[in-house]
């Protein structure tokens, strides 16, 4: 992106002293490249689409701009972050509060699965930020349990998911809603022509910072592919590697719920210890796996794509597919889950003849090549 200037310091950047303060506290030394380009940018006020790779530390970029804007004098809310999921917008309600630690921020994570009595007086008390999934937002919109009337700033993060994945509509009604001032700010690893296209609505001559396609494949996360010659033999290769997953943490990728249940099910009953997790679970289940994930206590994860998007747990540095996703988008960003901030990752792609081809299409798309796995994996890992 040409004129974007580049900023080698967080103190270069103008911040207020509490939030500086609380950037350093958060373990934060230098600025990553997305930050070092995005954060100056989005202080300006102008409309500001950031793309940059999975794990670049995107999320610190917008709340970084978002928490300096907010007037912690007033209790209005005056900054919305929407994301696909419930995890994601607690995970970045959390990276908030912890950025946020010096300046008496409230903000709070507005969620669907849980109480609305609950989001009512929490939102009564007055919330600075508000990260939550667009359903959940639009619904406190709409009850009056949330006044937007003092917004001035709305972040989509994962915003090509967001707008291509049925969430569209209440995107808009919130939008609606906002002072028509109110800065707009598209993130995302993955941004194709027809979402920025879709986001062109609702902005105002954005400034655009964007990745090539080739480029947002990260080098650090090596990828590989296990050809089994038919689908049930994919159990017994997972097996084998069970082993070298436990090395760290690891998460499996299927495509669907019932696939989850029936691969957690069968690794159990053949002595593996694994959890799982989707969307068709209790949200206080979900939470628990959670945690227990983000703890360590747990160290292999079976998930659907509602664990694709933005989800940051250092310590996974290895991503299976056990199918391989329907959407090409989301093969970089469940591979991204490894390999966080610079961490050396790897992504295992199970195969059998009939699901070649897809893997193909996903080489083709990315210009990257995904060879086959070596016989001295275990040695990588
Ligand atoms: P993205 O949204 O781009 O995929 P995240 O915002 O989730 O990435 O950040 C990935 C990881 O990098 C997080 O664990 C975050 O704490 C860490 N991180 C982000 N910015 C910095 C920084 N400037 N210095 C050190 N670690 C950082
Ligand atoms: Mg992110």
């Amino acid at each position: 992106t040409k004129g974007v200037p580049v900023v080698a310091s967080f103190e270069e950047m103008n911040l207020k002293e509490d939030l500086l303060r609380g950037i350093y506290g958060y373990g934060f030394e230098a600025p990553s490249a997305i930050q070092s380009r995005a954060i100056m940018q989005i202080l300006t006020g102008k409309d500001t689409i950031a793309q940059a790779q999975s794990g670049t530390g995107k999320t610190a970029t917008f709340s970084i701009g978002m928490l300096n804007v907010i007037d912690t004098k007033k209790k209005d809310t005056q900054a919305i972050v929407l994301s696909p999921t419930r995890e994601l917008a607690v995970q970045i309600n959390n990276v908030i509060q912890n950025l946020g630690d010096y300046m008496n921020i409230h903000s709070y994570a507005c969620i669907g699965g849980t109480s609305v009595g609950e989001d009512l007086k929490k939102l009564q008390k007055g919330q600075h930020i508000v990260s939550g999934t667009p359903g959940r937002v639009c619904d406190m919109i709409k009850r009056r349990n949330l006044n937007v009337r003092n917004v001035k700033m709305l972040v989509l993060d994962e915003a090509d998911e967001l707008m291509t994945k049925g969430f569209q509509e209440q995107i808009y009604d919130i939008y609606k809603t906002l002072p028509p001032s109110t800065q707009v700010v598209v993130v995302s690893a993955t941004l194709t022509k027809e979402v920025l296209v879709m986001t062109n609505k609702f902005m105002n001559d954005p400034v655009k910072i964007l990745v090539k396609r080739d480029e947002v494949s990260l080098e650090g996360i090596r990828q590989f592919y296990i050809q089994c010659e038919k689908e049930e033999w994919k159990f017994d290769t997972l097996c084998d590697l069970y082993d070298s997953l436990t090395v760290t943490q690891a998460v499996i990728f299927c495509n669907t719920k019932k696939k989850v249940d029936w691969l957690a099910e069968h690794l159990r009953k053949a002595n593996f210890t694994v959890v799982s997790m989707h969307g068709d679970m209790k949200q206080e289940d979900r939470d628990r796996i959670m945690n227990e994930f983000r703890l360590g206590n747990s160290r292999v994860l079976i998930s659907t794509d509602v664990w694709a998007r933005g989800i940051d747990v250092q310590q996974v540095s290895l991503v299976i597919n056990y199918d391989i996703p329907f959407a090409k988008e989301n093969y970089i960003h469940r591979i991204g889950r490894s390999g966080r901030f610079g961490r050396k990752g790897m992504a295992v792609n199970l195969v059998t003849e009939e699901d070649i081809g897809e893997l193909h299409a996903i080489e083709k798309y990315y210009s990257k090549k995904i060879e086959e796995m070596p016989a001295n994996f275990s040695d990588l890992v």
